[in-house]
């Protein structure tokens, strides 16, 4: 679950690199090796004006209650200076400065100090020493999966601080949010600077290293693969899952929190913003041995873009339908609230449904059943670059039947739910729609490229049986 697109393709071959037959492009595992000048046009854009965005909608909620357009308008109109507007921001500060320190190193804590207990008692849950996917230098890395239990010691505390422990008030994100903001962009710079003096000075998997030649990219990107201290610490398990994801529940209830402060109630807008997403984030811990070999996981190095889109873009702007709700507190009708709660339910059912099917058709080589009968699938085929033959399947029943990537539009729909909910005065909430529909759909177009890449004619013959992308009958 990372929070940024990635730039084109590779042009060379990478040591496992694979191709099918006619097809001539080697190398399409992982990222670039080569920087066209789209992609590096496209990582200068985000270098210099994602810390920007992130700024930009956190001030609007904070000055102009969520209006997008209420600063631009100022400025121009001359009733605010930029300055006027940078002086009303509020700083870092020391509270702050201790809050996340004492936040990440609480996370960092129970990643490293507490081996997983969860999958010795919870039926069905898969976590402890798990394997990930082969990396392009053929290593296989193993990780210490406990994020549910994180998340569920975090939450425990949580809980009992609010209702028996009095540490702190439940509202202490919230009202930190922009000193707290400064906190994660020195975090994030400080990771993304950091991983990529050691992927020069002192890699984890020399081979698992890709070097473009170009700053800015290698940066962006990443040099590192899997870059990690010691045996354990894997900094893309760590940032991609904790303390951004583990956070993104927390900084709901601080949302809740802050509105009961505020109006002695909290909206049902609320609580459906908070209940669909901590569905979304559950899932994620749930099967964090499964993201393993999602392609975040799989093909993405480990940059500025993981790392400081953890720390700060997921964190900051995954959250935007709580803090908006919080300046406007929306009660919605009863069909709209249970209109809103069946969308967002059946959008996680297909995301769930169809990211279910894919694993237990691959688990069991397609011994299984889907929708109650075989499952139908493509024989394919690709080689390595050591010029060893591998074979695979494509599923073509359930959902992967119905369209190619339907596990996107489960996602979709839960994102509009969640902006739904916000009702229809502001557009700030619906960012997050708009966002994810640019992410998935490049995401969609990417995968492809490099499973046509992978699978040459046989991808061929499965995007001919299943001809649609996203929406079936339409794209
Ligand atoms: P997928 O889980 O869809 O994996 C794509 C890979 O699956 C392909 O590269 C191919 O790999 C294999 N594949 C493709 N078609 C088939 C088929 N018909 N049968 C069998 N295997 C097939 O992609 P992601 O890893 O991107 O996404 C995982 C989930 O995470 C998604 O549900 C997505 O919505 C979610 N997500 C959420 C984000 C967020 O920020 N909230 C960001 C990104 C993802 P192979 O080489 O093995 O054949």
């Amino acid at each position: 679950m990372a929070s940024k697109s990635q730039p084109k393709v590779p042009k060379t071959g990478s040591p496992a690199s694979f191709t099918n037959g006619k097809a001539e492009s080697q190398g399409q595992w992982g990222r670039a090796w080569e920087v066209d000048w789209f992609s590096l046009a496209s990582v200068m854009f985000l270098l210099l004006f994602a810390p920007f965005i992130v700024y930009y909608f956190i001030m609007a909620c904070d000055q102009y209650s969520c209006s997008l357009t209420a600063p631009v308008l100022h400025v121009i109109t001359g009733h605010a200076s930029l300055a006027d507007i940078w002086a009303k921001t509020p700083p870092v500060t020391m509270k702050a400065a201790q809050i996340y320190t004492l936040w990440v190193t609480f996370q960092v804590l129970l990643y490293m100090l507490l081996p997983d207990f969860c999958h010795k008692f919870v039926p069905g849950y898969v976590g402890g020493v798990q394997e990930g996917a082969v990396t392009p230098a053929g290593v296989v890395n193993k990780y210490q999966v406990n994020g549910l239990q994180a998340w569920l010691i975090t939450h425990l505390l949580w809980f009992a601080n609010s209702h028996f422990l009095f540490w702190f008030s439940p509202t202490i994100i919230f009202d930190n949010w922009i000193p707290l903001l400064w906190c994660a962009n020195i975090l994030g710079y400080a990771v993304s600077t950091f991983v990529m003096i050691k992927g020069y000075l002192f890699p984890t998997n020399a081979n698992d290293c890709k070097f473009t030649g170009n700053f800015f990219y290698n940066y962006m990107m990443g040099i590192e693969f899997n870059p990690r201290i010691g045996k354990w610490f894997d900094f893309k398990l760590f940032f991609n899952g904790r303390p951004g994801i583990v956070a993104w529940t927390l900084i709901n209830l601080s949302y809740a929190a802050k509105q009961q402060e505020l109006y002695g109630q909290v909206t049902n807008s609320m609580v459906l913003v908070n209940v669909l997403q901590a569905i979304y984030v559950l899932d994620f811990f749930w099967n964090e041995t499964w993201y393993l070999k999602t392609i975040d996981i799989c093909h993405d190095h480990f940059g500025w873009y993981l790392g400081w889109g953890d720390c700060v873009w997921l964190p900051y702007l995954y959250t935007l339908q709580g803090l908006y709700l919080v300046y406007h507190p929306v009660q919605l009708s009863t069909p709209h609230a249970v209109g809103v709660l069946a969308l967002g339910l059946l959008g996680y059912y297909i995301f769930r449904m169809a990211n279910h099917q894919k694993d237990l058709f691959r688990r069991t080589d397609g011994r299984c059943l889907i929708w109650g009968q075989k499952p139908k699938a493509i024989e394919c085929s690709y080689t390595s670059a050591d010029g060893q033959k591998h074979h695979s399947k494509l599923l073509v029943s359930g959902f992967w039947g119905m369209a190619r990537h339907l596990n996107y539009t489960g996602d979709l729909l839960g994102s509009l739910a969640y902006c739904l909910a916000c009702g229809g005065s502001h557009l700030l909430p619906y960012f997050y729609f708009i966002y994810m529909t640019i992410l998935l759909t490049h995401r969609c177009l990417r995968d492809e490229h490099r499973c046509a890449s992978k699978y040459g004619r046989d991808w061929a013959r499965y995007t001919a049986a299943v001809p649609y992308r996203l929406l079936p009958g339409i794209f």
